[in-house]
């Protein structure tokens, strides 16, 4: 049996050889180092694999995290664009008050003049009303050498009497102080038989009528000076084309004449009016009547239109006897309140005081008649 710790001796004397031991712990220590290199190797391999892994993982972060920060700032750039808009939207807001809050100033100011401007009329208005009622002053002047002595006289008895019988078929006069019948050797307007000029004064509308000579038994006379102070009882209530003021002014002189005949003023019943309805009809859809001053009293058709508008009024004074009377009441009124009676406001008047005319309904009668439609 042999000792477990040899002595030096024994040791000594044993043959040279690599001991058990040895070998033993060569292949023990050879397979750990193996065993360490495979181990490190595939540690080696499996990092490497990883690495590779979390490396594109972090590069896909990476983009991600770039597209994020390229969006963000476009967003901010986007931001900030619409900042800047909401600002000038802000500014223009602003602004846009500022001018509503002027207008709503500017707009209250007027209406406060508006209101001032409508009692200022309302006061007019009445006093109009009661200068109305007072008969015009008549006054016969002469401003030629000729002696027209008894034409004065002559003229006076008429308009004294007409002005009565006017009245009652034409109503109260818009505004007439005062009529002057001036004698005088020509007319401003070649062909004229008479003419009559309209003044406003303080007092009241003033019409001075002119006239070369006078015949009480001349009908033409006595036509001219009816038809002319008519116009003047209009005054500035005149309607604004004249087919429209001659039309109802000869329309009305007619009437009139037809009375004064009646009640023994004069002694002949002329017509102005001679046309039939036959005749007024073709006219009426041959022709057109000019809305402007010149234009018509200047047209070669300018009797044509006198005829045709006087016979369209005096239908309408044969469906109502006191249709000029109403019309004129209802035209005075609109204008002592400052309104401007345009063409249409006259259509309008007229069917608002008649239901029809000449066999027809008032509004086709008004809208087919070229009298009441001046182009
Ligand atoms: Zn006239």
């Amino acid at each position: 049996m042999q000792s477990f710790w040899p002595s030096r001796e024994e040791f000594l004397s044993r043959p040279k050889r690599v001991s058990r031991f040895f070998v033993i712990l060569f292949i023990f220590s050879a397979t750990l180092n193996a065993l360490l290199g495979f181990t490190y190797l595939y540690r080696e391999t499996a990092w490497q694999t990883q690495k590779s892994k979390y490396e594109q993982l972090v590069q896909s972060n990476l983009d991600l995290a770039n597209e994020y920060k390229a969006e963000r700032d476009d967003l901010q750039v986007s931001v900030a664009e619409k900042n800047v808009q909401l600002t000038k939207l802000n500014q223009e807001l602003k602004t846009a008050r500022n001018e509503l809050a002027k207008a709503e100033q500017s707009l209250a100011t007027l209406n406060d003049r508006i209101k001032l401007q409508e009692a200022q009329l309302a006061s007019n208005s009445d006093e109009l009303e009661s200068l109305r009622g007072r008969p015009p002053l008549f006054k016969v002047e002469s401003l030629t050498s000729r002696d027209v002595t008894a034409d004065k006289a002559e003229v006076r008895s008429i308009v004294e009497s007409a002005y009565d019988v006017i009245d009652s078929v034409y109503g109260n006069p818009y505004l007439l102080n005062q009529i002057t019948i001036n004698f005088v050797d020509s007319f401003n307007i070649a062909g004229a038989v008479g003419e009559i000029s309209i003044a406003n004064s303080e007092a009241g509308i003033e019409i001075t009528i002119k006239l070369r000579n006078f015949d009480k038994d001349s009908s033409n006379d006595v036509n001219t000076i009816v038809h002319e102070i008519i116009h003047g009882f209009h005054g500035i209530a005149a309607l604004n084309a004249p087919v429209l003021e001659e039309g109802i002014t000869v329309a009305a002189t007619d009437v009139v004449m037809r009375k004064m005949y009646e009640q023994g003023i004069i002694n002949f019943n002329d017509p102005y009016i001679t046309i039939s309805d036959e005749i007024a009809s073709q006219i009426n859809s041959s022709y057109s009547t000019p809305s402007g001053n010149s234009s018509f009293y200047s047209s070669s058709n300018v009797g044509v239109y006198y005829q045709l508008a006087g016979w369209s009024w005096y239908q309408l004074y044969e469906e109502d006897a006191n249709f000029f009377k109403n019309f004129n009441n209802s035209l005075y009124n609109l204008v002592q309140n400052g309104t401007r009676v345009s063409a249409s406001g006259v259509r309008n008047l007229i069917k608002n005081t008649v239901n029809s005319a000449n066999s027809q309904s008032i509004s086709d009668f008004v809208s087919s008649q070229i009298s009441f439609n001046p182009s």
